[in-house]
């Protein structure tokens, strides 16, 4: 185990995205010396909301420049640092063409990291940022399945970026399993469902994609899926405590809540928003009509084993165990709905085209 003489110094990885966002300002709020990556520094967009997000931290904000894709970036970046929260990784808004693109840097990127904290010898603890995907595969095709931590899917099943989380989270197992000597680290890892909330990053994200698409009326009828979800700020609390605490170690967590139909999410965000002029889809599409659509729509190919499909998740290490108090879900995605539209990702008056 790396020496105790280390300087509390925690490094949150791909800082400016929505959870480590979250993740950063809690920790500068609880007092900790936090160092941040970014892609650049140069990109103001994601740096500025950055710099405000703890005005009065006992230790300011330090960033430094990593990239996933490039490994030598990353020995600077943890040098001296004793907690890594590795939370950078590809997450698009859409399966890509090339898996590649989000394989690559997921499963590489967490190498580098891993293999720079190994060389720096200060690290006690990494936590990861993996998914509830590496549990489920994606969305659940099992009726009434009881999802628990020792779920593990098929990679061959998988779409890319579930592909790409899976991927990155068993090598991070297996970097940690084949540590020898005396610079060896403890893992922590973090398997969160879909992640709502109040978002302090200044860039659209993917977590964004539901709300928009019900507050926009994207979609004209709601497929009847079920969605797992837990809000950002028991994620970055859950991130933080399982930094420091003993049964945390050689564990995964899945960070779950509760989980709604997307008709439930619907008539929750039409009962606040109606009177300010939003119309949220409230119609269930029939199940033949999305398989049609699915013959001509990829993405909707891939929602049609998981209609109608009730699952349950074992709740017990992050509510026990990690000890969070869950906000609740409906909540998570109000505070979602009004920051997105503070934030410009929504307008404020909706103009949607006529049929
Ligand atoms: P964001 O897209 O907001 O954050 C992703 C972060 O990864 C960004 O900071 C991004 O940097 C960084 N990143 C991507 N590619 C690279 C790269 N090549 N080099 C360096 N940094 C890179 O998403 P979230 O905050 O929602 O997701 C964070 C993590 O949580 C991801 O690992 C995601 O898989 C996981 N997760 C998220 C869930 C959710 O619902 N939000 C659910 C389950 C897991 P940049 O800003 O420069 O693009």
């Amino acid at each position: 185990m790396a020496g105790k003489s280390a300087a509390q110094t925690v490094l949150v990885t791909g800082a400016s995205g929505f959870i480590a966002a979250h993740v950063t300002q809690q920790l500068l709020r609880a007092g900790y010396r936090v160092r941040g990556t970014v892609r650049s520094l140069q990109n103001e967009a994601k740096v500025e909301p950055l710099r405000k997000l703890c005005p009065d931290a006992k230790h300011e904000l330090e960033l430094v420049e990593a990239d996933l894709l490039k490994p030598d970036s990353w020995k600077s970046a943890v040098e001296g640092c004793s907690h890594v929260i590795h939370v950078a990784s590809p997450f698009p808004n859409a399966p890509p063409k090339d898996e590649n693109s989000v394989c690559k840097p997921a499963v590489e990127g967490t190498t580098s990291v891993f293999k720079a904290c190994e060389q720096a010898g200060t690290v006690k603890r990494v936590v990861l940022t993996s998914s509830f995907a590496t549990v489920s595969g994606g969305l659940g095709t099992t009726p009434n399945y009881h999802y628990t931590e020792n779920d593990w899917p098929d990679p061959d099943k998988m779409l890319p970026y579930e592909k790409s989380k899976l991927l990155a989270e068993k090598a991070g197992w297996d970097y940690v399993k084949n540590m020898k000597g005396i610079n060896k680290f403890e893992l922590a890892v973090m398997n969160p469902g879909l992640v709502l909330g109040p978002i302090l990053s200044g860039t659209y994200c993917t977590s964004m994609e539901v709300p928009k698409r019900l507050m926009l009326r994207e979609m004209p009828a709601l497929p009847k899926i079920i969605l797992p979800i837990v809000d950002v700020r028991d994620v970055a609390e859950a991130h933080i405590r399982a930094m420091t605490l003993p049964e945390a170690v050689g564990q995964r967590h899945m960070l779950i809540s509760g989980s709604m139909w997307m008709l439930e999410m619907a008539l929750v965000l039409q009962k606040e928003f109606k009177s300010q002029g939003y119309k949220i889809p409230t119609l269930i599409a029939p199940k033949l009509a999305l398989q049609i659509a699915s013959l001509f729509d990829p993405t909707l190919k891939y929602l049609i084993p998981s209609l109608e499909i009730v699952a349950s998740f074992d709740k017990k290490r992050f509510t026990d165990v990690l000890g969070i108090k869950p906000i609740k879900n409906e909540d998570s995605l109000i505070e979602m709905a009004y920051s997105m539209i503070e934030n410009g990702f929504l307008p404020k008056k909706p103009a949607y085209r006529k049929p």
